[in-house]
C-alpha cells in the first residue's frame, strides 16, 4: 500500500514528488516513456518560457536552474500583433526560454530516490475501497493493480483522474494548441502574440529557440482547426516570417478557465494539481507557475498528515483560484478587438524601438 500515488510527472507531479518523497511512500506514475532513456530531445507541447511568476515559485522552492535547461535566446521582449487592424506594439517582458524536454528532466533529476518511478505506464481507472483507492495501470499492454491511500492527479489538461472523480462538473473551456517548428537561421529577438480573431478568440505566438521558431496557435478544437493554422501562416508569410523548412509538428489541449466551478481542487483522498485542477491563466496561457505554486500547496496540505489533506489544500489554493479569477478581468482588454485596439493606439506601457 502507497501513502500517495501521484499521476503525472510533469512540473507539477515532479515538484509534489521532490517535496513529499521523503516523508511518505510515493509512486509517481507518466504515460510517456522515461525521459531519461529514450534519447529525444523534445519534451511536451510548450513554449517553453518561464514567467516572472514561474521564476519567483521556482526560487521559493529553492531552485536554481541548470545551464543545460536554458536554450537561446533569453527573450526580453514582446511583440503583440494585431492582425486585423495592422498594429503592433512592443512591450518589455522578463521570460527565460527553457527547452521543455530538458527542463522536465531537470525537474525529476530532483525527487530524491526514496519515490518509485514508472514511466510508460498508464492511469486507466480507479475505485475506492474502504479509506484507500485501487488503481489501474497499464504498462506495455500489461495491467497493474497498486493501493494506496491519496491519489493526486497531476495528469495535465486532459486529466482522466479529473474526468473520474468529477464525472459531472464542467470542465474548463479547451484549446487545441497546434505548434510548428522551423528552421531559423537569424533568431528573431522577441517572443510575438498575435491576435486575430479570423483565426482563434485567444491568440497565436511566435518564440525563437536556438536556430529555429516556434509557430504555435490555441484554436477552437475541430476541423476547422488545421485550416486556422494554414492561414495564420499564410499571413505571416505575408508579412515577412520564413516559414519554409518545417522540423516538427505537435499538438496539445490547453484549459482556459472562466469559473470557480472549473477549478476543483480535489475530494476525499484525492488531489488535483497543476492543469489537472484547471491551473493556468486564462489571458496569457502561462501555466509553469500555477504547477509550482498548486504542488507547493499540496505539499504543504500534505505535510500535516494525510487526513484532511484536500480540505488544507483547497482553502491554501484560495489565493490562486483568486488570481485565476481575476485574470479574467484582464481577458476582455485583451481578446476583446475594439478595446485591445484602443490599448495599442494608446501605446499605454509599450516601448518605442531605437529603429522606429
Ligand atoms: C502549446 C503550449 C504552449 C505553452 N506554453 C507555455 C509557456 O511558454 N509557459 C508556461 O508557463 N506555460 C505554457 N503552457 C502551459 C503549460 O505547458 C502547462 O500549464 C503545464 O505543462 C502544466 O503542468 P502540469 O504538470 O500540470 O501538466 P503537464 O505538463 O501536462 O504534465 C502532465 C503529465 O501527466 C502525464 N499523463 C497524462 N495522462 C496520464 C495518464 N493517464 N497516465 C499517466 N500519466 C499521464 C503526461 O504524460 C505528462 O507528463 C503551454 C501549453 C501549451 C499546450
Amino acid at each position: 500500500m502507497y501513502d500517495l500515488v501521484i499521476i503525472g510527472a510533469g512540473p507539477a507531479g515532479a515538484t509534489l514528488a521532490r517535496a513529499v518523497g521523503r516523508q511518505y511512500r510515493v509512486l509517481l506514475v507518466d504515460k510517456r516513456a522515461d525521459p531519461a532513456e529514450t534519447g529525444s530531445p523534445y519534451g511536451k507541447c510548450c513554449g517553453g518560457l518561464l514567467a516572472p511568476d514561474a521564476q519567483k515559485a521556482l526560487a521559493r522552492m529553492g531552485a536554481a536552474l541548470p545551464r543545460e535547461a536554458l536554450v537561446g535566446p533569453q527573450i526580453l521582449t514582446v511583440r503583440a500583433m494585431d492582425l486585423p487592424a495592422g498594429r503592433e506594439r512592443f512591450y518589455q517582458r522578463f521570460y527565460i526560454n527553457v527547452d521543455r524536454g530538458k527542463f522536465d528532466r531537470w525537474l525529476i533529476s530532483l525527487v530524491p530516490p526514496s519515490v518509485e518511478m514508472r514511466f510508460g505506464c498508464r492511469f486507466a481507472g480507479m475505485e475506492r475501497e474502504g479509506a484507500s483507492y485501487r488503481l489501474h495501470l497499464y504498462r506495455e499492454q500489461r495491467r497493474e493493480t497498486v493501493r494506496t491511500r491519496v491519489v493526486v492527479g497531476a495528469d495535465g489538461a486532459s486529466s482522466r483522474v479529473r474526468r473520474w472523480a468529477f464525472p459531472r462538473s464542467p470542465g474548463p473551456r479547451c484549446y487545441l494548441a497546434l505548434q510548428e517548428r522551423y528552421y531559423a537561421a537569424k533568431a528573431l529577438p522577441y517572443f510575438s502574440a498575435i491576435f486575430d480573431p479570423e483565426i482563434t478568440d485567444f491568440y497565436a505566438w511566435t518564440i525563437p529557440k536556438e536556430g529555429s521558431l516556434l509557430l504555435g496557435a490555441a484554436l477552437f478544437p475541430g476541423k476547422t482547426a488545421a485550416a486556422k493554422f494554414a492561414l495564420l501562416k499564410k499571413k505571416l508569410v505575408s508579412r515577412g516570417y520564413c516559414l519554409d523548412q518545417l522540423i516538427r509538428r505537435e499538438s496539445a489541449l490547453i484549459l482556459r478557465p472562466s469559473r470557480c466551478a472549473h477549478l476543483l481542487t480535489g475530494r476525499e483522498g484525492m488531489l488535483l494539481i497543476g492543469e489537472a485542477a484547471g491551473w493556468i491563466s486564462p489571458s496569457s496561457a502561462e501555466g509553469l507557475s500555477y504547477a509550482f505554486t498548486s504542488a507547493a500547496a499540496a505539499a504543504k496540505a500534505l505535510a500535516e498528515g494525510l487526513t484532511a489533506a484536500p480540505e488544507r489544500y483547497r482553502r491554501l489554493t484560495a489565493p490562486l483560484k483568486r488570481t485565476v479569477l481575476l485574470k479574467n478581468i484582464k481577458a476582455p482588454f485583451i481578446y476583446t478587438p475594439p478595446l485591445r485596439r484602443l490599448i495599442m493606439a494608446s501605446g499605454l506601457s509599450s516601448m518605442k524601438m531605437d529603429n522606429g
